[in-house]
């Protein structure tokens, strides 16, 4: 490992032991959990790769707990004021081919659905995401579909940070991830993920509003009854090092102050990014 990447590592390891001892003193709040997957399989050393076994772990104690539901679902019960705690959604980002290959057949053994954010540049171009991330193609995409357990969102064309593009560039790329979903899957595209988590500016986020039903950033806390606003859903990311005791804090609404630190991090890691 480079040093950076064992900074990281390190980092990493360090914020979750925080997190974990900051609910302790402060538990975490009421409301529904929504975790944010990328990868599954474990094919590269990145943090949110996830070996098979670990996520079908995870998976088995959602679906003893019957805990899970179709964001759909949730976000509808969300707006009508039930408090949802206790209650967990699955989403996955990118598009990339493991989510066919390796996380649908762990969905599908548990019947849980999930809802995957399709960048949709990768999969239209079978252009590789950053660190060896094969794309889904459409046709596999429509096939996960056809299971019934998921539903596909966008999450901008060419996995642009909102923050950083003009409005008529944002306005560009959700439209064109919406057009592409639409003629290649014939489904709505009602919900939104933004790339890295990152806010957007003003303006974009109006777009955002006025073209999807939900949108998600990070956060990693639960979202609660009658205050949640559904254009800024809360996610907790999963990672390799939560194992399954930082996933269970997790699933139950906590490790808040990881999502702080990891806000400070990436100030610095994408300063100057657009991607
Ligand atoms: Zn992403």
């Amino acid at each position: 490992m480079t040093t950076t990447l064992l900074r990281r590592s390190f980092f990493r390891r360090a914020a979750k032991a925080v997190a974990h001892a900051g609910d302790q003193v402060r538990p975490p709040k009421r409301g529904l959990v929504i975790l944010a997957y990328h990868r599954v399989g474990g094919r590269t050393p990145v943090e949110v790769d996830l070996p098979t076994g670990l996520f079908e772990e995870q998976m088995a104690a959602l679906a003893r707990t019957k805990s899970v539901l179709r964001l759909d679902d949730a976000v509808a019960r969300l707006a009508r004021g039930e408090d949802l705690t206790g209650r967990v959604v699955v989403t996955f980002d990118d598009g990339t081919a493991d989510f066919e290959s390796d996380a649908l057949p762990v969905l599908e053994c548990y019947h849980l659905p999930a809802t995957l954010y399709v960048a949709t540049d990768f999969v239209d171009q079978n252009r590789p995401f950053p660190d060896d991330g094969k794309p889904l193609s459409w046709a596999a995409l429509a096939d996960c579909v056809a299971t019934g357990l998921v539903d596909v969102g966008s999450h901008t064309h060419t996995h642009v940070l909102l923050d950083r593009v003009t409005t008529a560039e944002a306005i560009d790329e959700l439209e064109r991830s919406i057009d592409l979903i639409n003629t290649n899957l014939q489904l709505d595209a009602d919900h939104f993920a933004y790339p890295k988590a990152v806010a957007p500016s003003a303006p974009v986020e109006e777009v955002v509003r006025d073209r999807f039903v939900t949108a998600a950033l990070a956060g990693t806390r639960p979202n609660p009854a009658g205050r949640t606003d559904l254009h800024r859903l809360s996610r907790s990311p999963v990672q390799v090092a939560d194992g399954m005791r930082y996933f269970e804090q997790k699933v139950s609404g906590g490790m808040r102050l990881e999502d702080d630190l990891r806000r400070l991090l990436n100030r610095r890691r994408y300063a100057g990014l657009r991607r």
